[in-house]
């Protein structure tokens, strides 16, 4: 079979795929189709978070799949309450929805939010506030929380009570919270939006606003949790508490898996039949979960930091660099030379970029040697430089 020329006929249009057959892989190593090995520096945009079939995910997901594959969650499983409780133990949370993606895990938040406010202050208190170049999901509702305006077509009318502030500017979001905002929802680093950190102490003045009028602080930590950043979760630099975190891609580890951390405010606003999934939490990619949320720890930590530093020395200053910005290993490049043309001549070299905007990202595995680092970010310097 052709797969390029299969997946062209029958495949939703929805993806400007690269040219590459992803057959098989290791760590930070993809095989394609033609035997061709490539180093991996996006892992499948943060997903698979210890590479590819990690031994100790793998066998920690196939014991699960031997066991029982789900069952519903009209019913009790084990490795769901007991990642809950580690990513309890671990944040501070007081409970946790699963879900099957980021962007539920954002439509629970948002959900969440406004139940709390509704059953506190009644109706009229509805308005989420997001971050202009946000990137929240493409639900209609995550979709509308995003805030990036070329997106905002084609699928309206979009669902009410969302507002946009300008990042980096408390002003302006100050002045947006007239009585009708139950929650703000922020990206500690903009990740689809190109890669952007927040300010420190803005970060830390919205927590204060926040908490000043009962507003909750929601940090989408979809893309920037589970270590990526060089913390459990990014908010934990930052200094901050947020009522609610959302996070998926990495935790799963390569399965579909997102969940909603909620804090004391929020402990029992979700009650029997006010949200649900089918799959959300499934047993198998709940301890596929667990066994790599346990791994995640400060020598891990440590060595992310380390590992940042040094494509962060490699790269800045070099030719065709503007700068690098992100976190740990969360990294995005401005370029001289046009990201996607890079990424292109990369992939052709035998190592996987990613792009955010007119960014190239880097979101390699947490796991990923220096030996493979150092070859792969040559490889990069050489294309950027060309
Ligand atoms: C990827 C992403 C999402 C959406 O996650 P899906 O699993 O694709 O639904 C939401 N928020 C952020 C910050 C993301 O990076």
């Amino acid at each position: 079979m052709d797969i390029i020329k299969t997946d062209r006929e029958y495949v939703a249009g929805t993806y400007a795929r690269a040219p590459l057959v992803a057959i098989s892989g290791a760590g930070a190593q993809i095989t394609d189709e033609t035997g061709k090995e490539f180093i991996d520096l996006g892992s499948g945009i943060g997903v698979n978070i210890f590479g590819a079939c990690d031994e100790q995910w793998v066998s920690a997901v196939e014991a699960q799949l031997h066991r029982l594959q789900h069952l519903s969650n009209l019913y009790y499983t084990e490795p769901q309450a007991a990642l809950a409780r580690l990513l309890c133990e671990k944040t501070g949370m007081k409970k946790v929805f699963f879900g099957n993606s980021g962007a539920e895990a954002n439509e629970c938040a948002i959900k969440c939010a406004r139940k709390y406010s509704a059953d506190k202050y009644g109706p009229g208190r509805s308005a989420i506030i997001t971050l202009e170049n946000s990137f929240h999901g493409r639900t209609l509702a995550t979709l509308t929380a995003t805030g990036q305006e070329d997106m905002h077509v084609h699928f309206g009318p979009f669902p009410e009570g969302f507002k946009y502030a300008p990042a980096n500017d408390l002003a302006a979001l100050e002045a947006l919270c007239d009585g009708s905002v139950c929650a703000v929802m922020i990206e500690l680093v903009q990740g689809e939006g190109g890669v952007i950190p927040l300010d420190g102490a803005y970060v830390g003045q919205i927590a204060r606003l926040c908490a000043d009028q009962d507003i909750l602080l929601i940090a989408d930590e979809v893309q920037t949790g589970n270590g990526r950043t060089g913390t459990l979760y990014a908010y934990m630099q930052y200094g901050v508490s947020p009522d609610i975190v959302s996070t998926a891609k990495g935790l799963g580890g390569g399965l579909p898996l997102g969940c909603t951390l909620l804090g004391a405010k929020l402990e029992n606003t979700l009650s029997a039949g006010t949200h649900g999934s089918t799959f959300g939490g499934n047993p198998v990619c709940a301890a596929g979960a667990l066994s790599i949320l346990s791994r995640l720890d400060e020598p891990l930590f440590a060595e992310i930091r380390r590992q940042s530093t040094y494509i962060k020395a490699q790269l800045e200053g070099a030719e065709g660099v503007k700068s690098v910005t992100g976190l740990g290993l969360m990294l995005g490049v401005d370029t001289e030379k046009d990201a996607k043309t890079i990424a292109a001549q990369c992939l052709e070299k035998g190592v996987i970029v990613l792009t955010a905007k007119n960014k190239v990202r880097l979101l390699p595995p947490l796991n990923i040697t220096r030996k493979q680092l150092e070859k792969a970010i040559r490889i990069l310097k050489g294309v950027i430089a060309e």
